[in-house]
């Protein structure tokens, strides 16, 4: 299959799940996650309609950055972001996906005011309450959306969630469920800096699922472009 028939087949799952569960398919924004793709390969994916490029890895976003394989689609960048490569990334990437503790929230606001920007972030939740996994605790939710509310260079724009490694995707149902709840939930309060728009979750295996409980950002790699190649 070629990545011009993933991607068609990609969306078409997309849609049928949207709509299944009353949605509008529309609404739902396919990322590809593009980590270990070549230049050439991200424009396909591109050039199929994907809607963002997800890139993971900081030295790989600035390399096939330089050879232009985003041209005519946003970045985000949807990887673990640590502090020190935050200057590399705001600015370049439009949304920033795993905004994983307070430190780093701050080091974001701080850079992106000092260039005279405003960086979207998404909040990650570690909604599987793993010890292997970063991100918020569900229960601290609301008190980081207070500390963002002092942070001028950063607007939280929405949650992000990887559920636990799981052999069937149903299995991920009530996580993805929980993260609907913990989004709509914290997007009733209103609070300086935050606007409640994306929720981040499913991948190849579980983006229907995801759609099913109300992602409209979908973070999807290996079904546009084939199992990665981590033996090079
Ligand atoms: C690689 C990656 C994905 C995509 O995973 P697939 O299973 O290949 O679809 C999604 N989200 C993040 C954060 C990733 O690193």
């Amino acid at each position: 299959m070629s990545i011009a028939e993933n991607v068609a087949a990609v969306k078409a799952g997309i849609r049928a799940a949207a709509v299944a569960a009353g949605r509008d398919p529309a609404s739902v924004q396919l990322v590809a996650a593009t980590k270990m793709n070549d230049a050439d390969r991200v424009r396909q994916a591109i050039a199929a309609g994907v809607d963002i490029c997800g890139e993971n890895r900081v030295q790989e976003m600035l390399e096939k950055n330089r050879q232009g394989a985003y041209e005519g689609a946003p970045l985000h960048f949807i990887g673990h972001l640590q502090k020190n490569k935050v200057k590399q990334v705001v600015g370049l990437a439009s949304l920033i996906h795993g905004a994983d503790s307070r430190e780093l929230l701050e080091v974001i606001s701080r850079t992106a005011l000092n260039r005279g920007l405003v960086q979207d972030v998404l909040l990650e939740v570690n909604i599987g309450e793993e010890a292997s996994k970063s991100g918020f605790r569900p229960e601290e939710i609301p008190g980081v959306l207070e500390y963002v509310s002092t942070l001028p260079g950063l607007r939280v724009r929405g949650l992000m969630a990887i559920p636990p490694i799981c052999a069937f995707p149903e299995e991920n149902r009530p996580f993805f469920c929980r993260m609907e709840k913990l989004f709509v939930d914290n997007g009733e309060k209103k609070y300086d800096n935050v606007s409640m728009d994306f929720l981040s979750m499913g991948m190849s295996g579980d983006y229907t699922e995801a759609v099913a409980c109300g992602a409209n950002l979908v973070r999807v790699g290996t079904a546009i472009f084939g199992a990665r190649d981590y033996s090079k």
